[in-house]
């Protein structure tokens, strides 16, 4: 029975409201009528306290992916490009992973780091390659970071990722610091969560990789993360564990992606309904090739234009959630999905244990890769990329710093409100990455476009103290905040 307050995995992402919204969207997806209507639905607002988006429910959304009129699909493009704009302007938030151990006990059938692969070497770093990877990111210009590890219990243990965590925070090089760790580990219990977030974790990362639990079971057919329910139920643990902000995605390719789209959208109503705030974020990865793994044998793949109208949709669905892409995707893709609604990009990624240290800008080691990496820019080169196209590269970490998590993170960025901190804050840690990480070219063209995007600060107060903070960072001082 679907019960989106429900805490069980099988009542809050029902099967049978899945089948059925797909068969409401199917039969709806040429009824123009009701596409307009739900489109208007979407559209930003202006009211009293700035501007708001009323969001689609997952029958809604599932209604717009599976229409497939050309001119009805420009409009969702736009409307999920409108809404990007409202909420998070021209600004891309900037991470990068850290691998910390390929050790993994569970058997996932497209991961290359699958108990079974005798392929890939394992390795798990230790404090002081920590500290060497840290460095290494830090003086590319990185300030925030996604931690990613296997699951196992004997190797990887909560002990061993809560004193990377505290390394890595530690680490303190010229005017380099790692000023937010997210997490992306295996489901783990509620006491679990709560040490993560004593630690200081930002988002808590767990993809669910499928919605459809047949074929999860099969994916998974080992190990701890072969339990659908305790899987799919992490995120409501993490949220009893205190963690405020976290960050939903699918591993597109592997099942039916209108099936997917729907479960996912489903758990993020399932968390605004019981826990009052939806998913900070939502990741879409796609199947790639890896060590003893071959993308091709799942036959759920989808191509580009599906991928972006997914994005575009996810963006019109939950407006107030950052959507998140990693190098997965090759630059061509990525440049099209950024003006749907994606908010953060990383840049310049190793997904191998031991990926950034001793390595040149062009060199990477392939022996413990996660996947391909299909964006092998440099991070100078993605944040030039980035400003050339009029994009403010952000290595801004202020909300989290300054408590503002959770819903009261949403309910400012509901009424458009996170703007007046955000904008700034991006132009000030642009202006220290520039400083101290540019070259001179991206350096050149980040100095015009500061220049350009301070006056687009529209309270003059806080235009006048950006501008002064701007001028400090080039003399020597860091880590403004609004
Ligand atoms: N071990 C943790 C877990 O089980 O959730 C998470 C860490 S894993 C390093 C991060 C994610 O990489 C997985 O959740 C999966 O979606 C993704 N992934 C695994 N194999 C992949 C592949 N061949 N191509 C693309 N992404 C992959």
């Amino acid at each position: 029975m679907y019960n989106p307050k429900s805490l069980k995995a099988e009542e809050f992402i029902s099967n049978e409201e899945i089948l059925d919204t797909l068969e409401f969207a199917e039969k709806n997806k040429h009824n123009r009528e009701l596409i307009e209507q739900i489109l208007e639905k979407a559209i930003p607002k202006k009211t009293g306290r700035g501007v708001e988006c009323a969001g689609l429910s997952h029958r809604e959304a599932s209604v717009l992916l599976a229409c497939d009129i050309p001119e009805m699909t420009e409009k969702m493009y736009s409307l999920a490009s409108e809404i990007k704009e409202a909420f998070y302007g021209n600004r891309i938030v900037m991470f990068a992973p850290l691998y910390l151990s390929n050790y993994c006990v569970n058997q996932c059938v497209y991961c290359p780091y699958h108990y079974q692969n005798r392929e890939i070497p394992r390795k798990k770093l230790t404090q002081e390659e920590i500290v060497a990877e840290v460095t290494a990111l830090q003086d590319m210009g990185h300030k925030r970071l996604a931690i990613e590890a296997g699951e196992d219990p004997v190797n990887n243990p909560i002990e061993y990722i809560l004193e990377c965590i505290n390394t890595i925070y530690s680490i303190k090089h010229k005017n380099g610091a790692i000023r937010r760790v997210n997490v992306n580990i295996a489901a783990t219990t509620v006491e679990n969560y709560r040490k993560l977030r004593d630690a200081g974790i930002g988002t808590y990362i767990l993809f669910q990789e499928t919605y459809h639990k047949e074929s999860y079971e099969k994916l998974h057919p080992a190990g701890p993360k072969h339990n659908y329910d305790y899987h799919t139920e992490a995120m409501d643990r993490a949220m009893e564990g205190g963690i405020d902000d976290v960050g939903l995605g699918v591993l597109f390719g592997l099942d039916m992606y209108k099936y997917e789209f729907a479960g996912l959208l489903m758990h993020a109503e399932h968390l605004e309904a019981v826990h009052g705030v939806g998913p900070h974020t939502i990741s879409v990865p796609r199947v790639k090739r890896a060590s003893d793994i071959d993308p091709n044998v799942f036959d759920n793949s989808i191509d580009d234009d599906t991928f972006a109208k997914i994005i575009a949709c996810i963006r019109i669905a939950v407006p107030y959630t950052g959507m998140i892409i990693s190098t997965r995707e090759n630059e061509t893709c990525r440049n099209k999905v950024l003006g749907l609604g994606i908010s953060q990009i990383s840049g310049g990624s190793r997904t191998s244990v031991g990926g950034y240290a001793g390595y040149s800008a062009d060199e990477r080691p392939h022996d413990t890769e996660q996947f391909d990496v299909s964006d092998q820019r440099s991070l100078d080169e993605v944040v030039k990329w980035l400003m050339d196209m009029d994009y403010i590269p952000s290595f801004c970490t202020a909300c989290y710093r300054e408590g503002r998590t959770g819903d009261r993170f949403m309910s400012l960025c509901k009424v458009g409100q996170i703007q007046n901190c955000c904008h700034p804050n991006a132009l000030m840690t642009l202006q220290e990455y520039l400083e101290d990480y540019a070259s001179s070219e991206t350096k050149a063209v980040g100095e015009v476009l500061i220049a350009r995007e301070i006056h687009n600060v529209t309270n003059p107060k806080v235009k006048e103290k950006a501008l002064e903070n701007l001028e400090a960072i080039k003399k020597g001082s860091r880590d403004f905040r609004f």
